[in-house]
């Protein structure tokens, strides 16, 4: 299949051909053809699959087709939950757009909202928005969304996990009835699957399995360590294996800070990316890790989500993170393009509890390997009473019904995912 058989016009051709792609990704073939036909669309995709240009080139296509407005009014919505995810996909919609006379734009939040208000006014054709700074402009009177007719919402389940509902609500009460709708999530809830009845309009179900979260790819290993002795550890894999990039995931913000001074006090570039860090630094962040100046890159979940790193050798994680699939999440951020990446959990005695959950809904044991000079202690004695207080504690109970089973079970490791932000110990 090539992309030329999928109906795309002579400039959205030529725009892909700079961008070197040769063919279309699974999630691209199914997709692009319906949406040219104007139908809502429900797809089961995440990052990773191709999907931005999946939705991005026929919903240009349609926009360029028509006669532009002469104020250019805001046609096309994109509603992404995270700032970075929003930015990345302008740069997709720029790129693909580089021989149509589209304008786009892309407004979020933490950063001074005069520059955006300045694009909006002198009119664009495709806005990228996440949700809070959409709604803010909005009720300022700074845009109108009266005009959209296409409107897709990109990783859904991850804006209802950061508590978007009231606002994608809120949106959908400001756009035309009749509009086309994209909704794209990696899982399908009892919350998504309520939320797409509420507003799409005959869906064609989309589902693409992304190359990258399958974990036979890659290459898992498990140190059982002490918790003490984590920053030692990964410093010491760092300089010793001369890693060059590598994404470390930390279950708090807080953690996340600390471990980026202890690496920077050692001598390897390091930053931290979470919620309480400013848009500028996010950004200045991701792009440093992305051009390789930064060789570390310390992140909590929610900050990482949606963020395209090809490539990446090495996933780290200093803390299992105590909701499994965000396991499955983490490493899929190594081994991508089908190549083989590393991903190292450091397991202390406190988070067995984790490892066996992760065990399980990966189906299979992990394999252990030990550091020369790091082996692990005994476990601390802890009355097993306080510890099975402890752990009822920070864990809230699952879901009985076992999540949506809307996608079959076709990627085991990243489906059936029934998110709910309650689950998650820490709102980093
Ligand atoms: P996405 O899932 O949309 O975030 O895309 C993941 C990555 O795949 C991005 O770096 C895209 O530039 C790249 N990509 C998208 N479509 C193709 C394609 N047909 N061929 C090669 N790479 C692609």
């Amino acid at each position: 299949m090539s992309f030329n058989s999928l109906g795309l016009s002579d400039p959205l051709l030529k725009a892909i051909q700079k961008k070197g792609y040769t063919t279309p990704s699974p999630i691209q073939e199914k997709c692009i053809p319906i949406v040219l036909q104007g139908k809502d669309v429900l797809a089961s995709a995440q990052t990773g699959t191709g999907k931005t240009a999946g939705f991005t080139l026929p919903l240009l296509q349609l926009l360029a087709g028509e006669q532009t407005p002469q104020k250019r009014p805001i046609r096309a919505l994109v509603l992404t939950p995270t700032r970075e995810l929003a930015a990345q996909i302008l740069e997709n919609v720029r790129e693909y757009s580089t021989f149509l006379k589209i304008k786009s734009t892309v407004i979020f939040g933490g950063v001074k909202q005069g520059p955006q208000v300045n694009t909006l006014r002198n009119g664009v054709d495709v806005l990228i928005a996440t949700p809070g700074r959409l709604l803010d402009l909005q009720d300022q009177g700074l845009l109108s969304l009266k005009d959209v007719e296409v409107l897709v919402l990109d990783e859904a389940d991850r804006m209802l996990d950061m508590g978007f509902l009231r606002d994608i609500k809120k949106v959908l009460a400001l756009v035309p009835q009749k509009r086309q709708n994209l909704l794209f999530s990696a899982t399908f809830s009892k919350e998504i699957k309520k939320l797409a009845n509420g507003f799409l309009n005959n869906p064609v179900l989309v589902e693409a399995t992304p190359e990258n979260t399958t974990a036979e790819k890659v290459n898992q290993k498990i140190y059982h360590v002490d918790k003490v002795k984590k920053r030692a550890i990964i410093i010491a894999m760092i300089k010793e294996g001369n890693w060059q990039q590598a994404l470390v995931f930390t279950r708090t913000k807080h953690g996340a800070n600390k471990l980026c001074e202890k690496m920077q006090k050692a001598g390897i570039t390091a930053a931290a990316i979470h919620g309480n860090k400013t848009q500028g630094a996010r950004t200045k962040a991701l792009a440093g890790f992305k051009e390789g100046s930064i060789r570390i890159l310390v992140a909590t979940d929610i900050a990482a989500r949606g963020i395209d790193i090809p490539l990446l050798p090495h996933v780290v994680n200093f803390e299992l993170p105590n909701v499994p699939e965000d396991y499955v999440h983490r490493i899929g951020r190594t081994g991508r393009a089908g190549a083989n990446g590393i991903a190292i959990s450091l397991v202390s005695h406190e988070e067995a509890d984790y490892l066996r959950d992760i065990e399980k809904l990966l189906k299979q044991s992990l394999p252990t390997g030990i550091i020369e000079g790091f082996e692990q202690g005994p476990a601390p004695e802890i009355d097993p009473n306080a510890n099975k207080q402890q752990n009822r504690n920070h864990r809230k109970p699952r879901n009985k019904n076992g999540g949506g089973n809307w996608n079959r079970n076709k990627n085991k490791n990243s489906g059936n995912r029934n998110k709910n932000s309650n689950r998650r110990s820490d709102n980093n």
